[in-house]
C-alpha cells in the first residue's frame, strides 16, 4: 500500500513483512502467485497505537487495491455472479510460524455461495469452503472456542460414520454451515465487513499471548508489527486435480538437496500443517500431478537462485494449475544449516565467506550435543523398550519424564526435572511447554508440522507422527497396546532416527565426523586470523582438542593432575610435610607422574605450542574441608568408644590421628581470603621445590618427546603474577632447571616462559612484566574477579543474579568479556607487550575464550589466540572467522 521503498530488502521486509515482501518479489520474478496486495506493518502499528480504528485512509486504499484484483481476475468481491474470495494472512518481518492469525475464503455468504455453486457445479467444495470461513472467522475474529465448531463437525462425522471431514456430503456440509452460523452470531454477511474485521483481527494478533511468548523466546522485537496480506483465493480442494502442500527446496533435517515436504489431494492448506489428515510425501506428487510437480521443481530452483537460500514454499494446485502462495527461508536443523551453506557455496550460489557467515556458533555447538549411547540403545532394543518409531524431524537425544500438558512440562522443568513433552500434535499455544522440554514427541503431523518447525528452530530433539501411540490428554497418559506411559515415566528419544524408547537411556557427546562441518570449519580457518587453542589437562583431552582443530594448548592446569585419586594422598603428604626434605620426597614421587602427563600432552600436540601452567590454587584446596574433617573426627571418636576389638581400635586411632593432623594443617593454611592469598606464583616463591619439580618434569618430558623424534614446544606459564619481581624470581628457577635438565640429557628444546595477566596490577605494569616474559596469557576469569572485586565462585548464586534480572548489569561479565573495564586492562597489557615486540604472544584462556561475543572482541583487539575447552574449539573457530569477516566488511 506504500510506494517509494528505499533502504533495500531489509526495509522492504520491515514494511511488508517477510511474506508480503516475498510475494511481491515472486510476482516480479514471474512466478505464478495469486494476485493480491499487502497492508503494511506501519498501518498495523498505527492501528495498535490508536483507539482500535483503522488508520485514516487505509480502508479506501484497501478497497482500491481490491478493485485492482477484481479487474485482473474479472471477479467481484461479494458478487454472486462472479464471486472473488480472498485470504487475509498475517506476515511479520521475521517468521513466526502459526503465531498470528489468518482467515481464508473471505467473501462467502449465502448469496455468493449459491453463485459459486452455480459457477463450479461443486456444492461440496463451496460448502466446505464456507464452513471453513465461518470456523476461522469465529475463532480468529470473534474469539469463539474452536471446540464449539469441532464438536459440530465431529457430530456430523459420527452420524455419517466417517473419520474425515472431506467425506461429509454436500448436504451435510450445508447443515454444518447452518449450525456454524448459529454459533457465530456475529459473523457478518457483508464481504467488505468480513474483510475489515479480519484485517483488524490480524493486526491485533500481533499482541496475542502466543505471539508475544514466541517473540520473547526467539528474541524478536515487539515493536515491529505485522503486515496483512490480502490475496485472491485459489483452491486445493476443488477435486482430484487439486492439491495443496508445503515443501522445502532441501531437507530441513539433513540439508540433502531436493524437495522435501508433504501434500494432500483435494484439501486446503491448514489440513497439511495441522496434521489432522495423513499427508503424502512430496515425491508422490510426481506420480499424481507430474506437470505441476515438474513446475514446482523449476520454481524451487528459481527461488533458490534469487534468494541464494533454501526456501520453504506453500503451494496449491487448483484444477491442475500450480500456484505458489508463499516462500520464505526454510527453518533447518544445525546439521542441515551446515550442509546447505556448504552445498550452496559449492554450487556457486553463495561465496565461502557467506557460507561461514550463515552458520551460527550455536549451530556448530549443536554437533557436540548428546546422542543416545550405542550400548544403551542396543540393550533397550533387546529388552523390547524400543516402543515406537516416528519421523526424525529434529536431531539429538532427549531423555526425560513424560508430560502430556505444556503447563505441566513447564512446571516440572521449573522444578529441575528433564521433561519430554508428549502431545497428539502441537499448536502455537504449546510453545512454552516445548521450550521447557528436553525433547518433543507427537503422535500426528509431518516434517513440516508445527512441532517439527519449532523443535528445529530451537534445537530441541523431536520425533513426530508416532502413530502407534495413543495419547489420552484427559487421563494424562499414552498407550500402545498393553503398554501404558503415565505422566512422570521416563522416555528417551532420538530425533535423528525417530526412535522412542521407554526408560532413561545413557547419552554421549559425538565426535565431529560430519564432512560438511569439517569443510565449513576449514573455510573458517582460512578466513580467521585469531588463533584457537584449547584448555586441556590430560592427553585424551588434548587429542580431542586437536581433532576439533585446536592449534595448541593454551592452558594446562597442572593442579588437576594432582586431584587424581592415586595422587592426592601424595600431594597431601607433600603439603603436610614439616621439613623441606620430607616435601622433596613426596614431590619426587609426583615428578615421574607429572612427566608422563606432560609427555602425553607433547605427543598429542606434536609440533604445536603447549602452555603448562604451574600449580595455582591455594594448597588447602587439596585437603578436606574443615567441616568434613571435624565430622570425621567426631564420628571416629564415637565409634572408638564402642569399638569391639583391638584391631578396630588401632584402625580408628590411626585414622583419628591422620585426620587430626590434617585438621591442624587446614587451620594453619586457613586464610580469610584464600583467592587473594597464598596461591599462584606466591606459592612457587614460598615453596620453590614445587616449582623445581614441575619445571624438571616439563623439561624432562620435552626431552623425551624430542628424543622420540617429536617437536615439543613447551611454554611454561606463571599464574597470578602481580609484580615483575615475582616473575624474575620464578623465571630464574625455571631457566636454571631447564639448563640442568638439558645438560643432563645432552639435548636442548626451545621453550618460552610467560605469565598470566589476571590481576589489574599485572595489566597496569605489563610493560615491566613484558621485559621478563616471552608471552602473556590473560586469565580473564580471575581478571574479571579482581577487576570487579566480585567472587567468581559465588557469582552464580549471589546478588549478580538480581543485578542481571533487574538490569543493573547488562551482561554477566564472567560469561562475556566486559569491554569497558576488563577490556581496557587487556588493551593496556597488549599495548605494553607489542611495544616490546610486534608479535608478542598474548592470548586469553579464561572462560571467555569460548564465548562468541568475547571472541569477536579478542579479534578486534589484536589478541594472538583464544583458548577454550576442547568442546568449544569448533565454535571458536567459526566465531573467530565471523569476527574477521565482520571487521573486514
Ligand atoms: C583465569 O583466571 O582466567 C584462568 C584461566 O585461570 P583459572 O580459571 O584456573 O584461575
Ligand atoms: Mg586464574
Amino acid at each position: 500500500m506504500e510506494a517509494g521503498l528505499d533502504g533495500g530488502w531489509d526495509s522492504v521486509r520491515g514494511l511488508l513483512g517477510g511474506k508480503g515482501a516475498n510475494l511481491a518479489e515472486m510476482t516480479r520474478l514471474g512466478i505464478p502467485v495469486p494476485p493480491g496486495f499487502t497492508v503494511t506493518t506501519r498501518a498495523c502499528l498505527s492501528y495498535l497505537d490508536g483507539d482500535g480504528r483503522l488508520p485514516d485512509g487505509l480502508w479506501s486504499q484497501v478497497l482500491h487495491a481490491l478493485h485492482a484484483i477484481e479487474d485482473r481476475l474479472d471477479k467481484r468481491f461479494g458478487d454472486p455472479a462472479a464471486p472473488l474470495l480472498v485470504s487475509c494472512r498475517s506476515g511479520a518481518k521475521f517468521s513466526m510460524p502459526g503465531m498470528m492469525d489468518t482467515v481464508l475464503n473471505l467473501g462467502l455468504n449465502d448469496e455468493t455461495a449459491k453463485g459459486l455453486v452455480a459457477l463450479t457445479g461443486d456444492e461440496h467444495f463451496v460448502f466446505d469452503s464456507y464452513r471453513r470461513l465461518i470456523q476461522m472467522f469465529g475463532t480468529v475474529v470473534l474469539g469463539l472456542r474452536d471446540e464449539l465448531f469441532e464438536n459440530v463437525l465431529s457430530d456430523a462425522r459420527h452420524v455419517r460414520g466417517v473419520t474425515s471431514d472431506a467425506d461429509l456430503s454436500a448436504d451435510e456440509l450445508r447443515t454444518v454451515v447452518a449450525r456454524f452460523r448459529d454459533l457465530a452470531a456475529g459473523f457478518p454477511t457483508d464481504p467488505a465487513e468480513q474483510l475489515r474485521m479480519a484485517i483488524e483481527a490480524v493486526f491485533s494478533s500481533w499482541n496475542g499471548r502466543r505471539a508475544v511468548d514466541y517473540r520473547n523466546a526467539a528474541g524478536i522485537a515487539h515493536d515491529l508489527g505485522t503486515a496483512v496480506n490480502i490475496q485472491a483465493m485459489v483452491f486445493g480442494n476443488l477435486g482430484e486435480h487439486s492439491a495443496t502442500g508445503v515443501c522445502m527446496t532441501r531437507s530441513g533435517a539433513t540439508g540433502l538437496p531436493g524437495l522435501e515436504g508433504d501434500f494432500l489431494v483435494n484439501a486446503q492448506g491448514e489440513d497439511v500443517v495441522s496434521g489432522t489428515r495423513a499427508t503424502r510425501p512430496i515425491e508422490a506428487l510426481a506420480q499424481v500431478m507430474p506437470t505441476a510437480y515438474a513446475e514446482l521443481q523449476a520454481m524451487a530452483a528459481k527461488l533458490e537462485a534469487r534468494y541464494h537460500e533454501m526456501q520453504d514454499i506453500e503451494f496449491t494446485v487448483e484444477d491442475g494449475r500450480l500456484w505458489l502462495l508463499q516462500t520464505r527461508d526454510g527453518k533447518r536443523t544445525a546439521q542441515a544449516a551446515v550442509r546447505i551453506a556448504v552445498d550452496l557455496a559449492n554450487e556457486g550460489l553463495i561465496g565461502r565467506a557467506d557460507a561461514v557467515r550463515r552458520v551460527t556458533p550455536s549451530q556448530v555447538d549443536f554437533f557436540l550435543h548428546p546422542q543416545l549411547a550405542v550400548a544403551a540403545r542396543q540393550q533397550a532394543a533387546d529388552e523390547g523398550r524400543l516402543i515406537a518409531t516416528g519421523l526424525n524431524v529434529s536431531p539429538g537425544a532427549a531423555v526425560g519424564v513424560a508430560a502430556f500438558d505444556p503447563d505441566v512440562a513447564q512446571r516440572l522443568a521449573g522444578d529441575g526435572r528433564q521433561v519430554i513433552l508428549v502431545r497428539p500434535e502441537t499448536k502455537p499455544d504449546d510453545v512454552h511447554g516445548m521450550l521447557a522440554a528436553e525433547g518433543i514427541l507427537t503422535t500426528r503431523g509431518g516434517r513440516t508440522s508445527h512441532a517439527a518447525l519449532v523443535a528445529r528452530q530451537f534445537g530441541k530433539p523431536a520425533v513426530v507422527g508416532v502413530g502407534a501411540l495413543e495419547v489420552d490428554l484427559v487421563g494424562h497418559r499414552a498407550t500402545m497396546g498393553e503398554l501404558v506411559i503415565e505422566e512422570g515415566d521416563w522416555l528417551s528419544l532420538d530425533g535423528s532416527t525417530g526412535e522412542v524408547y521407554a526408560g532413561r537411556l545413557d547419552t554421549f557427546v559425538p565426535d565431529i565426523s560430519d564432512g560438511w562441518l569439517a569443510t565449513l570449519l576449514g573455510w573458517a580457518d582460512d578466513l580467521r586470523t585469531l588463533g584457537v587453542r584449547a584448555n586441556a589437562d590430560y592427553p585424551a583431552d588434548a587429542r580431542r582438542a586437536r581433532d576439533y582443530g585446536a592449534e595448541g594448548i593454551g592452558l594446562c592446569r597442572t593442579e588437576h593432575m594432582f586431584f587424581q585419586s592415586e595422587r592426592l594422598p601424595v600431594m597431601q603428604r607433600m603439603i603436610m610435610s614439616d621439613s623441606v626434605t620430607e616435601r622433596r620426597d613426596a614431590l619426587a614421587e609426583l615428578e615421574p607422574l607429572q612427566r608422563d602427563d606432560f609427555l602425553g600432552l607433547f605427543r598429542a600436540m606434536d609440533g604445536l605450542p603447549v602452555i603448562i601452567r604451574l600449580v595455582d590454587p591455594p594448597l588447602h584446596e587439596f585437603l578436606p574441608t574443615f567441616e568434613e574433617l571435624s565430622k570425621r573426627i567426631t564420628d571416629a571418636k564415637i565409634r572408638l568408644s564402642a569399638a569391639g576389638s583391638l584391631d578396630e581400635v588401632d584402625d580408628l586411632l590411626g585414622r583419628l590421628r591422620r585426620d587430626e593432623d590434617l585438621l591442624r594443617q587446614v587451620r594453619a593454611l586457613h586464610e580469610s581470603n584464600p583467592m587473594l592469598g597464598l596461591r599462584g606464583v606466591r606459592l612457587a616463591i614460598r615453596h620453590p621445590e614445587i616449582l623445581q619439580m614441575q619445571a624438571r618434569a616439563i623439561f624432562a618430558a620435552a626431552c623425551d618427546a624430542a628424543e622420540e623424534g617429536g617437536g615439543p614446544r613447551p611454554e611454561v606459564m606463571i599464574p597470578l603474577t602481580s609484580d615483575a619481581g615475582e616473575l624474575i624470581r620464578a623465571r630464574q628457577v625455571i631457566d636454571s632447571e631447564a639448563a640442568a635438565v638439558f645438560a643432563d640429557r645432552g639435548i636442548t628444546v626451545d621453550y618460552l616462559v610467560g605469565t598470566m595477566v589476571e590481576t589489574p596490577r599485572a595489566a597496569l605494569t605489563a610493560d615491566k612484566l613484558a621485559e621478563h616474559a616471552d608471552f602473556f596469557s590473560v586469565g580473564s576469569n580471575d581478571l574479571t574477579q579482581t577487576t570487579y572485586a566480585l567472587s567468581r565462585d559465588d557469582a552464580e548464586t549471589s546478588f549478580l543474579i538480581d543485578y542481571l534480572r533487574t538490569g543493573v548489569y547488562d551482561h554477566d561479565p564472567f560469561s562475556s568479556l566486559d569491554p569497558d573495564g576488563v577490556g581496557l586492562l587487556i588493551d593496556r597489557a597488549i599495548a605494553a607487550a607489542r611495544t616490546r615486540e610486534d608479535d608478542f604472544e598474548v592470548g586469553v584462556c579464561g572462560e571467555h575464550g569460548g564465548d562468541p561475543a568475547s571472541i569477536a572482541w579478542c579479534h578486534a583487539h589484536g589478541l594472538t589466540y583464544v583458548s577454550c575447552s576442547p568442546f568449544r574449539v569448533p565454535v571458536a573457530r567459526l566465531a573467530a572467522a565471523q569476527a574477521a569477516l565482520a571487521t573486514a566488511s
